[in-house]
C-alpha cells in the first residue's frame, strides 16, 4: 500500500499527521484526549468500528461505529480496516479510506486504539507518532477501574491482566505521557502534539 505520508511529501505538499495514542485501561486516556482535542480543535478524531454493544451515553457515529461481527469479519475480507484487533473478545478497527483522505487533504488524526492496533500502524506509516499514557502504578490503575464502575470485578481482572501486557509494549512508543496530575498530563500531551504537528 502506498503511504500517504511519504507519497504527500514528494510533492511537496503539506501532509496530515497521524498521532496514534494507547494505554491500559483505566489510565485515563478517554479523559486525557478530550482534553487534548478542545486544545487542538483542528484534529481530527477516527472513530472507530466496534462489535462490542454501546455504554450508557455512547452515540453511534460519535464514540464509535456499532456493527456486528459479520459486517466486521467482511470488513476484513474487503481490506476496510488499515489496523484492526480482537479486544476483551471484541473487535475495533480503524477505516483505511478515512485515514487516507484526511492525511491526503493536510490533516492531522487522532487514533485511540490498543498496542496491538498500534504496532500494525507503525508497520504500515513509520512516520506515526505514538503516545503512550500511563497511570502512575498498576494499583491506582486498579483504584481507578473500581472507582468508575463501569465494569464487574471479573472484567477488570482481566483489565488488569491485559494492562501488564500492555505496558510491555512502552518500547514501541516514541512518548510516554503520565497520568499523575491530569492538568500536567494534559500540558505535557498537548505540547507533544503541538510540537509534532508543525
Ligand atoms: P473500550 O471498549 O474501553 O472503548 O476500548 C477497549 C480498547 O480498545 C481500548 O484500549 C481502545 O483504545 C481500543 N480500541 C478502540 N478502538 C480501536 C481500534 O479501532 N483499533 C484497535 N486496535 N483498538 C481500538
Amino acid at each position: 500500500m502506498i503511504d500517504s505520508l511519504t507519497k504527500n511529501k514528494d510533492k511537496g505538499r503539506r501532509t496530515g499527521h497521524l498521532f496514534v495514542v494507547s494505554a491500559p485501561s483505566g489510565a485515563g486516556k478517554t479523559t486525557l484526549c478530550d482534553a487534548v482535542r478542545k486544545h487542538l480543535p483542528q484534529l481530527v478524531y477516527s472513530v472507530s468500528s466496534t462489535t462490542r454493544s454501546p455504554r450508557e451515553g455512547e452515540r453511534e457515529g460519535i464514540d464509535y461505529f456499532f456493527v456486528t461481527v459479520e459486517a466486521f469479519e467482511k470488513g476484513i475480507n474487503a481490506g476496510q480496516w488499515v489496523e484492526w484487533a480482537k479486544v476483551y473478545d471484541n473487535y475495533y478497527g480503524t477505516s483505511v479510506w478515512f485515514i487516507e483522505d484526511q492525511l491526503k487533504e493536510g490533516r492531522d488524526v487522532l487514533l485511540d486504539i490498543d498496542v496491538q492496533g498500534a504496532g500494525q500502524i507503525v508497520q504500515r506509516y513509520p512516520d506515526a507518532i505514538t503516545i503512550f499514557i500511563m497511570a502512575p502504578s498498576l494499583d491506582t490503575l486498579r483504584r481507578r477501574l473500581n472507582e468508575r464502575g463501569l465494569d464487574s470485578a471479573n472484567v477488570i481482572g482481566k483489565r488488569m491482566c491485559n494492562a501488564e501486557n500492555e505496558i510491555a509494549c512502552r518500547p514501541m512508543y516514541r512518548y510516554t505521557v503520565v497520568n499523575d496530575h491530569l492538568k500536567t498530563a494534559i500540558t505535557h500531551f498537548v505540547s507533544i502534539l503541538k510540537g509534532e504537528a508543525k
